[in-house]
């Protein structure tokens, strides 16, 4: 069986590496590099439950566990570790140390107050987000898959139009027995394709810092002079380096990934959000200053599955904030679902994507 996947961050990577192990001829098709788009731009931050108590909590628990025997087995390093995750309120306009309920990180600023533990070690863990997706291509391309620098521009169908045969990939056919779009936001392209729903993109800038805290993950409420709300998110990561985001972006989704960029002043921005909260960490050098879009769907959920009425074309995308939780368990149902018709170990129907189709 030959399958096509389209796209190269972790939805993509994590199919690729789940169909190579049961011996699927794979190809992963990405147009400018693995992880280049949100996969190698986000935090990296997992959680096994904060998706409880929606359609989200099988998939994500079952991936959380994926995430840890995934750092055991496949012996390599994706800086995947346990942590504390911690809930901190700062403002520069009032004294909030009345919501102070633990102690501080030393890194954190005299006005910022730790209100709360919102994961401990058994439920919050943060992965680098590029060295992993890097990780589980790589993982494929030892077990067999072919990686694929090209564009694709379209499908190929049987002559009734009900069958995929293929991916349109720089002009020519890609033969394939199945084609996944896993091309993140720019799976709306895939809407002239095949009779899918619509994907957006949202924009989010971030930075990566030199500079090596504590270890625990923070989700921050930042109130600033001009009274605007913010909600950074800092996770320190084991090689060194602390990885800040938390300041949305509104720039349209561009038609070629590769011209993605921050928006004019917005690092300078996410800098001085950073230095309320930790004045140490905004004043360290910035070794990144990116900007990614996260792909969504119209109620917020993905689309994972056979798309409606065309046989061979498959969907996996519109993760949102969790795709890099998500993508293993995602990558893990979708290989079941390609060789045996059916996912097994996480129940596919809250993603189907024929309720999105307008
Ligand atoms: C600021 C920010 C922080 C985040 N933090 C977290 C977090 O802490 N934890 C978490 O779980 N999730 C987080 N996320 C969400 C997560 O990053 C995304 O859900 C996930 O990366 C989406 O992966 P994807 O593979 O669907 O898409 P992408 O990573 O966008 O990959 C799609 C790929 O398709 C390629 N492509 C596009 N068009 C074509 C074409 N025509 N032909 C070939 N290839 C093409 C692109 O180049 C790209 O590499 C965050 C997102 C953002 C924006």
């Amino acid at each position: 069986m030959k399958v096509t996947i389209c796209g190269g961050g972790v939805i993509g990577a994590s199919i690729a590496y789940f169909l190579s192990r049961r011996g699927v001829e794979v190809s992963v098709v990405e147009r400018t590099g693995v992880a280049n788009g949100a996969s190698g731009k986000s935090g990296g931050f997992l959680a096994l439950d904060w998706c409880d108590g929606s359609d989200l909590a099988p998939l994500a628990r079952r991936s959380f566990e994926l995430h840890g025997t995934l750092a055991e087995s496949l012996g390599r390093d994706w800086g995947y570790r346990r942590v504390e995750t911690l809930g901190v309120v700062a403002s520069t306009r009032r004294d909030v140390s009345g919501y102070r309920k633990l102690p501080s990180p030393d890194w954190l600023a005299d006005e910022a107050a730790v209100h709360g533990r919102l994961g401990t070690p058994a439920s919050t863990a943060q992965i680098d987000p590029a060295a992993f997706t890097n990780a589980m291509m790589s993982a494929a391309i030892d077990g067999g898959a072919t990686l694929i620098e090209g564009c694709v521009e379209g499908m190929a169908f049987s002559p009734g139009g009900n069958e995929v045969t293929g991916a349109i990939v720089d002009g020519a056919t890609l033969w394939s027995d199945a084609v996944v779009i896993a091309m993140g936001p720019w799976s709306m392209l895939a809407c002239q394709w095949l009779p899918l729903g619509p994907t957006h993109g949202l924009k989010g800038h971030s930075l990566v810092f030199d500079y090596a805290p504590s270890p625990e993950s923070l989700f921050v409420e930042l109130e600033t002079d001009d009274g605007e709300i913010s909600s950074p998110e800092i996770n320190p990561r084991p090689d060194g380096t602390t990885y800040v985001c938390g300041l949305s972006g509104h720039d349209a989704l561009p038609m070629d990934p590769a011209d993605v960029v921050p928006e004019a002043g917005a690092s300078e921005k996410l800098r001085r959000m950073t230095s309320h909260v930790s004045p140490e960490l905004g004043a360290s050098r910035v070794l990144t200053a990116q900007s990614c879009y996260r792909p969504v769907t119209a109620d917020g959920l993905p689309q994972i599955g056979a798309v409606p009425g065309v046989a061979g074309a498959y969907v996996a995308t519109g993760h949102s904030v969790w795709g890099m939780l998500n993508g293993p368990a995602t990558g893990e149902a979708m290989a079941e679902l390609i060789t045996e018709g059916a996912a097994k170990t996480v129940n596919l129907a809250p993603f189907d994507p024929a309720r999105l189709r307008l």
